[in-house]
């Protein structure tokens, strides 16, 4: 291997990337990331702050790596290209894509005002800087993931309005999860869904179907995901978990995952990702044809249930209530 390219900075990347550079110290490497930041784990749904997220400019300083921030939107396999957004190429020995997953995109009004994002798109720089000058989020739910979002804006003491079609998908935790969420204040509209943002430059408010508008200044949709693999070519293919019919292209992490439009839960994959980097690593250095076996899944309603009680612990009637007073004096 003469040069590396790797497309997506999240855990399946970094791993990849940390371990070749561990083995091979001169290797030309580029990352490419659309996003500045990552999170380095999504632990931060149990933390009254929003913790500071990871700068993958200064991460690739200290794996002495080039960081392209921008998003591929095309691979050409032919020429060894990577074209950006801005119309740049960029030319790749081996390219190992590891992009993740992404929120599948809507027919949506008002998604250019400043202050909405689909859920895999949050810039998380910017995330932190909103979050402190605004009081209320919306947070259009169809997975956990978004649900996660919600607990985690309500522990920042924002106000929170949980929109979904359908939240049935939580099973038998459905009342439950209700019930904490009305303990700590976060309002739920089942049955309906964003119809548009409102707004000038910045996002002001929300309109629902059925009717409703709410007040709000960040506005986050979690519509489900699927492979972040719009930039590959046509007719372009992965063969189980590292390798596609593409001459020199790899994957790795939750990318690779067919089932992602289904999913509403993904408790376990960050582990997992990390591991698939490690292995390709390991097959592009030492070319050990890597052997997956599919891990066995938590259960999710038990993780579910585990999140829930230490994202939003149970309030007695009084605690509700005294926070509730004490948040109309502030
Ligand atoms: C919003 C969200 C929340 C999640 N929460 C959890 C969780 O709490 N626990 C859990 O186990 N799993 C969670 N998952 C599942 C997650 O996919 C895995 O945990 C794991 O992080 C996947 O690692 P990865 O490296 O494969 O992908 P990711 O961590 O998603 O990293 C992919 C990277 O590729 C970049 N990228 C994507 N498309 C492009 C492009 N066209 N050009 C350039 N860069 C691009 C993205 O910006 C991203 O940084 C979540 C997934 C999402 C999308």
């Amino acid at each position: 291997m003469k040069q590396l390219t790797v497309i997506g900075g999240g855990n399946a990347g970094r791993n990849l990337i940390e371990t070749v550079r561990a083995q091979h110290v001169s290797l030309p490497i580029t990352l490419i990331d659309a996003r500045p930041a990552v999170w380095e784990n999504r632990s931060f749904i149990f933390a009254d702050t929003f913790p500071a997220p990871l700068r993958l400019d200064r991460w690739a300083a200290g794996q002495r790596i080039e960081f392209i921030c921008a998003p591929a939107v095309q691979v050409r396999p032919h020429r060894r290209k990577v074209v950006l957004k801005s119309g740049n190429t960029h030319e790749y020995g081996t390219l190992a894509v590891a992009s993740g997953m992404q929120s599948r995109k809507e027919d949506l009004r008002g998604v250019h005002r400043e202050g909405f994002s689909y859920l895999s798109d949050l810039n998380l720089l910017k995330v932190n800087d909103y979050l402190k000058i605004s009081e209320e989020v919306c947070i259009e739910a169809s997975t956990w993931q978004g649900i996660r979002w919600a607990f985690a804006c309500a522990r920042c003491k924002m106000r929170v309005r949980l929109v979904g079609k359908d939240f049935g998908f939580l099973g038998n935790s459905r009342e439950l999860v209700f019930e904490r969420c009305g303990q700590h204040r976060i309002e739920i509209y089942e049955g309906a869904a964003l119809a548009e943002i409102i707004g000038e430059k910045m996002v002001k408010a929300v309109k629902l179907e059925p009717l409703k508008v709410l007040s709000a200044q960040i506005v986050i949709k979690d519509s489900g995901f699927e492979p972040a693999t719009r930039f590959l070519p046509e007719g372009a293919e992965t063969f189980g978990v590292f390798f596609t019919n593409l001459e020199r292209v790899f994957c790795a992490g939750s990318v690779t995952g067919d089932d992602a439009a289904h999913r509403k839960f993904f408790f376990g994959q960050e582990e997992i990702s990390g591991r698939q980097g490690r292995m390709l690593a390991e097959y592009l250095l030492n070319d050990t044809a890597p052997e997956w076996k599919e891990p066995e899944y938590p259960d999710p309603e038990a993780c579910l249930r585990e999140e829930l009680e230490r994202a939003l612990p149970p309030r007695s009637e009084e605690a509700v209530q005294g926070a509730e007073s004490g948040e109309r004096e502030a």
